[in-house]
């Protein structure tokens, strides 16, 4: 197959199912020789090349978070059971895409921060931490006690108090990602 060639040393192009032994106008090593690409090819090779998994599973479901509240306030107000199921199914949503963005965080910490020591770190894995236990704890509530927003006591703004105080610790953990991805070089802590 005819493929496209440039010699990365004067950009000279060559085709053919090889690169050459040697660059006919500079006379550089036929290995300076990269595969020229497509637009989609190098569409999906910068796609790689800047997934962040961490980053993408992060705000998925950091992001459900806000529109988890929402519809509790509108399950509050108006009653609707529509509204009320979907507080549950966002929760759940959020819950098992959680693993991910803790596991994924947690790889590039060893690998992108070579474990390092900053109580950046720590604040981020505490803070995690305490999103799990409070929309796991909404999740076990809900479960428990289908009938929750209208039995209403104290097991109602408990429920309630765990989404809402989730929050602060969602927008928190954003604060931080975003310390670590955009100021880590210039001496975030
Ligand atoms: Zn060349």
């Amino acid at each position: 197959m005819t493929r496209k060639w440039r010699c990365d040393k004067c950009g000279s192009i060559h085709e053919g199912p090889e690169p050459p032994d040697l660059c006919p106008q500079c006379g550089g090593d036929g290995s300076r020789f990269v595969p020229v690409r497509g637009r989609v090819s190098r569409f999906c090779k910068d796609l790689c090349d800047t997934f962040v998994l961490h980053a993408v599973a992060a705000h998925f479901s950091n992001g459900l978070l806000p529109a988890t509240v929402l519809f509790l306030l509108l399950a509050l107000f108006s009653g609707d059971p529509y509204f009320e199921r979907t507080v549950l199914h966002l929760i759940i949503l959020a819950l098992c895409v959680m693993p991910v963005s803790f596991f994924s965080g947690f790889r590039d910490w060893r690998t992108k921060f070579g474990g390092g020591h900053a109580p950046i770190f720590f604040r981020k894995m505490w803070l995690s931490g305490l999103l799990f236990l409070l929309e796991g704890g909404a999740a076990a509530i809900r479960l428990a006690c289908p009938e929750v927003l209208n039995d209403g006591g104290i097991l109602k703004w408990l429920y309630a108090g765990c989404l809402l105080g989730a929050l602060p610790v969602v927008v928190l953990l954003g604060h931080y990602g975003g310390k670590l991805a955009f100021q880590w070089k210039r001496g975030a802590r």
